[in-house]
């Protein structure tokens, strides 16, 4: 249930201060990815959250993202999308460029990505400001795909990004 995975995961977290930047504690998830009965867990968690069925396809956002929608993917029967940092798709993309505490960044989806009206669960490992979410979820439907759930293992509920979210309420698996 619930609070179990919640503490599961804060378990398996180490909390690195000052990385990669001084100020910013960064969350390390390596190890909850590197247990395989945790790791099962929260794939098992959160498809079930969801229920296999209700989504058709799963969107990852590059890198941590891909950890889980692979796995996600799998274990739900569909298939997996990738959500990548500009330039390394090699085909037509659409492009959302966000800003970033410093500076700004840009996420990319091949155009045919999915079939118009796909419903697409999006994942990543952590929720932080929101900007990667939201722009990831403005390119999934510039892409065709209906957005059926974003989701995370953590969610850092000081940073408020859930508020910029707040059509497509985030799923996390510890709030903290
Ligand atoms: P944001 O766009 O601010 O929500 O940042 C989310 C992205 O940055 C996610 O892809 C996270 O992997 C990463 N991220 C942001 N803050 C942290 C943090 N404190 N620890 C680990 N990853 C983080």
């Amino acid at each position: 249930g619930g609070p179990e995975v919640a503490a599961l995961v804060a378990s398996r977290i180490v909390d690195v201060p000052d990385f990669p930047q001084p100020g910013i504690v960064f969350k390390d998830l390596t190890p909850l990815f590197a247990d395989g009965d945790a790791f099962r867990e929260i794939i098992d968690a959160t498809v079930a959250h969801y229920g296999a069925g209700s989504f058709d396809v799963v969107a990852g956002i590059e890198a941590r993202g891909f950890v889980m929608a692979a796995a996600l993917a799998y274990a739900a029967g569909v298939g997996v999308v990738p959500v990548r940092k500009a330039g390394k798709l090699p085909r037509a993309t659409h492009t959302a460029q966000y800003a970033l505490e410093y500076g700004s960044a840009a996420l990319q989806v091949h155009t045919d990505a999915f079939v118009p009206g796909q419903r697409v669960l999006v994942v990543d490992d952590v929720l932080a400001t929101g900007g990667t979410a939201e722009a990831t979820l403005g390119l999934v439907e510039r892409a065709g795909g209906v957005v059926a759930g974003l989701t995370v293992l953590l969610e850092l509920e000081f940073l408020g990004g859930r508020a910029r979210l707040a059509a497509h309420e985030p799923h996390a698996l510890l709030r903290v």
